[in-house]
């Protein structure tokens, strides 16, 4: 049978690739402790060290029979400072500093800013943040062409390549940069399940990544990276564009005033939720295994909180990429997950599906099972699916058993393992309904997911070779 896999839990686990998780036994060692997503950061790495990752996360899969997917995630407009002299440039409030649009070596006189049209975009009075607003400037002048004289408000060292936040500029950069191009060109050669884009302003952003993707006939789909104050403000068109969301608190947080990211957090989810969109709370969730063996305790109740909001997934990032313990971090992530999710459930938020909806007759159908299988005690919600949206849509009304998902398409199975409470079985035997349901139901046994005795509730379509929504339900006694 293979390695023992922890994959008991609803909350699925996003783990960031960096140096001190890319080797195969690593990896490995932490699909074994739970991890589901794995994500390549596009801001650091060659595509080189990207393909060798994408490799081994696929010969992993095959080993252990796992369908652990893969997010590749570009990096956007992120705006940089660029190289300092020395160690950097130690500034104090009332200091005056020059940004500059010419490449050069920062000092006290001229400082690199990675942002054509800064100058042209700033306001006066407009605050700019650097290195996560550990450093406060306000723009004093600019002369509206390549230069940007800026006064220190909260000073510190300023160090090279930190990034730059401008919350209160219009930002004009286009969504896709040239880096992000080039990562798009590599990535869409790759069995990559999920794209993020940085930096996301409006549902107009996702329109050139979606055309690029589908142009190469890629079955990527696209997470949105909501860090700007912008995107919050246009947050239900921007969910409706895309697949999945990305809350990315660490720049949302230096972008909007900080107090308000707890409520930012629950209203996407709960969006996230009424729209059958998966969503990923990441950052800072257990930043101190960084270096630490065991989380402080406001990481434990952070974690805890994010599975209560209803979260579909957690993500890690330096924790796992450059800290000195990936795998126990995935392990007392598990813990808090597994301990919550068995004293607490999160059922009982089921909006019905809206008539007005085109798929409204299958919606129901995916509302009816998981409000079925509470009502029967089932143990399983079994579907079949090509699209995912079955997976999808019975994940969103939140069902009090799993979701187990059978699918031709590897590719897609590894897509739906971030998807809340749902795991997925290849399958290509489709015969008849009956066949099905009996095949998987035995499946499920083998793997130990049901017994003898289990309430299990089937979603089909039929007829089966049509091929179409969901629009059947049966209830069955495992035998
Ligand atoms: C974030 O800002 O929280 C985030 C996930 O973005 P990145 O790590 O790509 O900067």
């Amino acid at each position: 049978m293979g390695m023992e896999i922890v994959d008991k839990q609803f909350t699925k686990i996003v783990a960031t690739v960096g140096p001190a998780s890319s080797s195969y036994e690593v990896l490995k060692d932490l699909v074994r402790a739970g991890v589901n997503l794995f994500r390549l950061n596009f801001s650091h790495g060659t595509h080189a060290d990207h393909n060798r990752v994408i490799d081994h996360i696929l010969a992993i899969n095959k080993e252990c029979k796992t369908h652990v997917g893969i997010l590749a995630d570009l990096q956007g407009p992120k705006l940089r400072v660029g190289k300092m002299k020395g160690e950097g440039l130690l500034i104090k409030p009332g200091d005056v500093l020059t940004f500059v649009q010419e490449e050069c070596i920062g000092d006290q006189d001229r400082i690199y800013m990675s942002y054509e049209g800064f100058a042209k975009d700033v306001v006066p009075g407009e605050r700019v943040l650097v290195d996560d607003g550990k450093i406060v400037l306000e723009v004093q002048s600019t002369n509206q062409v390549d230069e940007v004289k800026l006064k220190v408000m909260f000073g510190g060292l300023l160090q090279s390549n930190k990034g730059v936040n401008l919350p209160d500029t219009s930002v004009t950069l286009p969504s896709l940069t040239v880096k992000d191009k080039e990562d798009l060109d590599f990535i869409l050669t790759k069995e990559v399940n999920w794209i993020a884009l940085s930096f996301v302003r409006s549902p107009d952003d996702l329109v050139d990544l979606r055309e690029r993707i589908e142009t190469r006939n890629h079955p990527a789909k696209i997470i949105a990276k909501i860090e700007k104050p912008e995107a919050v403000k246009q947050i239900d068109q921007i969910i409706r564009q895309s697949n999945g969301i990305m809350i990315a608190r660490g720049d949302l947080a230096v972008e909007v005033p900080m107090e308000g990211l707890p409520i930012i957090q629950k209203d996407i989810i709960n969006l996230c939720i009424q729209w059958a969109r998966p969503v990923i709370v990441a950052t800072q969730m257990m930043e101190s295994m960084i270096t630490n063996p065991t989380p402080t305790r406001a990481e434990i109740t952070d974690v805890a909180n994010a599975v209560l909001d209803g979260a579909d997934a957690l993500m890690l990032s330096g924790e796992t990429a450059v800290g000195m313990h990936p795998t126990k971090v995935i392990n007392a992530m598990n813990a808090i997950i597994s301990e919550v999710e068995k004293r607490y459930s999160i059922q009982g938020r089921r909006p019905f599906p809206s008539p007005k909806s085109s798929t409204f007759l299958s919606d129901a159908v995916c509302f009816n099972a998981a409000k079925l299988a509470e009502e029967v005690g089932a143990k399983a919600i079994v579907g079949m699916t090509t699209s995912g949206y079955t997976a999808f849509k019975v994940s969103s009304f939140r069902p009090a058993c799993k979701i187990y998902i059978f699918s031709e398409q590897t590719m897609m199975l590894a897509t739906l393992n971030l998807v809340w409470g749902v795991h997925g079985y290849y399958y290509n035997k489709f015969t008849t309904t009956d066949d099905t349901i009996n095949d998987s139901m035995n499946i499920l046994k083998e793997h130990g997911r049901v017994k003898e005795g289990d309430v299990i509730i089937n979603t089909a379509s039929m007829p089966l070779h049509a091929r179409q929504r969901t629009n059947m339900l049966k209830v069955s006694v495992v035998d």
